[in-house]
Formats: structure tokens, C-alpha cells, sequence
């Protein structure tokens, strides 16, 4: 499921009445995680069922909805007080919203008193209350908060390729056609056939192609990861790229990074970079 369709099944429960009453969202990207989840959380308690101008979503935004509650770690730690005060606050029923939730932002960073101290909602879940716990380091989590949770996992890709590569559009726009040259001509199991392609490099591909392998790379990179996370990134130019490596098999990917890996490191040291260019074709499998 992609990150979409999660946040729509996550909706959808609480608008059957079978939502969990704690989920652990494990992200790679804390911030724009929250930022879904705040719009879940808009969505729930919205009075008319959908983002709109009601003072649930207006007072959420703000921050001042007293039945909505953030809690993020203070110096590297998330100590009980905060966690008390939600305890505190949610005794009694939601003032203005629908449910009383919180949010706990980097969720592993709980020290024992306040993990201690959550553990009551979770233990015993009371109507009407639900937490998300978010964090970015999963293995960290205590096992006694993980294991009452619902895991979902939540991922984000950079917005643009040209983010991730750290170049301007009229470089990428330059590189392309060599790019998908090279990605293609990759995809042959045939040494001779992928060697003939080194031979007609240009002078002026020659000069770039450092950044022009590393675009390989990243598209290599990239599709590893949609795979392996079976979360396919909307990435902006990619696309088209991504289409072009054919195996979609991790090991024989892996094996392509690995080697792309290398050749990136070895290329910037190496005196004879034709026969460098040479070489990568000649092991590429
Ligand atoms: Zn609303």
C-alpha cells in the first residue's frame, strides 16, 4: 500500500468504528509523517467529515484544540511530564472534538517513567482516546508500547530527482538521453554489446559522466527501494528512468549498486578513466 491508501484505510476505520486505539508509525520522515497524521486527525474529528472551515480543523491547525495533543522530545528525551499532562487532560471527554488523540513525534526517545506512564492508555484503552506514536527508529521502540500498537510503516521519497542529485534542470535535461542510454544499454546481458555503447561515448559525455553515472546510480537506487519498500515514489522525472531498468529482482539490483558503488568511488582515484568505463561494462552482470 502506498502511503495514500494507508492514510485512507487508517480514515476509514474510525469511520466504521474498528480503529485501532494506538498506532505506531514507523517513517523515514518524521515531519511530513505528522503532517499526515494531523490531517487524519482533521479528518476524524472534522464536523462535517471532511476538511473544512470548522473550528475542530481550524483549532487543530493552530495547535489550541485542547483534545488534540503533540508531545516531541526536549533534548533527545521525552520525559513523563508532558505524558502526564494528556493523562490529565483526557479524563474527561473531548471538549470540542469528536475523540481525544495525541501524537507523540519520535516515539523511541519515551524514557521509562513516561513510557511507564502511557502504557495506562494502552493497557486499557479507553473509548474515544487513540495515540500515534511516531518514530524514525523502529528497533529503538520498548516492546511493551510496539507490541499494543498497530505498526504501520510510512515512507517519503525526496520530491524532485533533482533534489536527490543535487543538480539544476538544464544539467538533467543534458544528461538524459546519455542516462537512458546508458540504462539500457545496461540491461544486456551481452558484454559486446554494452562495450560498443563505451566506444561511442562523447568527449563532452566523457567530461560529465561522473555525474552522469551517478544518476545511474540514484535510478538504481530508487527503484531497489520502491521494490523493497513496495512503495512506489512519485518522483518527479524519474519515472521514465525507473521504466528502463528491467529486472525488478532485489539480489541482481543490489549486486548493480554495488558495483555503480564502486565505480563511483574507484573513477574519482583512477588515472585511466576510459579503461575504468571499460571495466564496469565488462563485470556489470
Ligand atoms: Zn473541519
Amino acid at each position: 500500500m502506498n502511503n495514500e491508501e494507508i492514510i485512507n484505510s487508517i480514515i476509514n476505520s474510525f469511520h466504521e468504528n474498528n480503529n485501532s486505539h494506538a498506532f505506531l508509525i514507523e517513517t523515514n520522515n518524521i515531519n511530513a509523517c505528522y503532517q499526515d497524521i494531523i490531517n487524519i486527525i482533521k479528518k476524524v474529528n472534522c464536523k462535517n467529515g471532511t476538511i473544512d472551515d470548522c473550528n475542530v480543523c481550524h483549532t487543530i491547525d493552530a495547535g489550541t484544540n485542547p483534545d488534540i495533543i503533540t508531545v516531541r522530545p526536549e533534548k533527545k528525551e521525552i520525559n513523563v511530564e508532558p505524558i502526564d499532562n494528556i493523562l490529565a487532560q483526557f479524563m474527561t471527554q473531548p471538549l470540542i472534538s469528536k475523540y481525544s488523540m495525541y501524537v507523540i513525534c519520535e516515539a523511541d526517545l519515551l524514557n521509562q517513567t513516561a513510557a511507564n506512564s502511557i502504557l495506562k492508555f494502552l493497557e486499557e484503552p479507553e473509548e474515544g482516546i487513540v495515540g500515534f506514536f511516531i518514530t524514525n527508529r523502529y528497533s529503538s521502540m520498548l516492546p511493551t508500547i510496539s507490541s499494543r500498537c498497530e505498526h504501520i510503516i510510512m515512507r517519503y521519497g525526496n520530491n524532485s530527482i533533482l533534489d536527490l542529485l543535487d543538480i539544476n534542470e538544464e544539467e538533467y535535461d543534458s544528461y538524459y538521453n546519455f542516462t537512458k542510454n546508458i540504462i539500457e544499454c545496461l540491461n544486456s546481458d551481452q558484454s559486446y554489446e554494452r562495450l560498443a555503447k563505451v566506444s561511442s561515448i562523447t568527449a563532452k559525455e566523457r567530461e560529465d559522466i561522473l555525474k552522469i553515472f551517478k544518476l545511474v546510480y540514484k535510478i538504481y537506487v530508487i527503484k531497489f527501494e520502491n521494490i523493497v519498500n513496495n512503495n512506489y515514489n512519485n518522483l518527479e522525472y524519474a519515472q521514465e528512468l525507473l521504466g528502463l531498468i528491467k529486472t525488478e529482482d532485489v539480489s541482481i539490483l543490489t549486486k548493480r549498486i554495488k558495483l555503480l558503488e564502486e565505480f563511483l568511488n574507484d573513477y574519482r582515484l583512477n588515472v585511466n578513466k576510459d579503461l575504468f568505463v571499460n571495466k564496469l561494462f565488462m563485470v556489470w552482470e
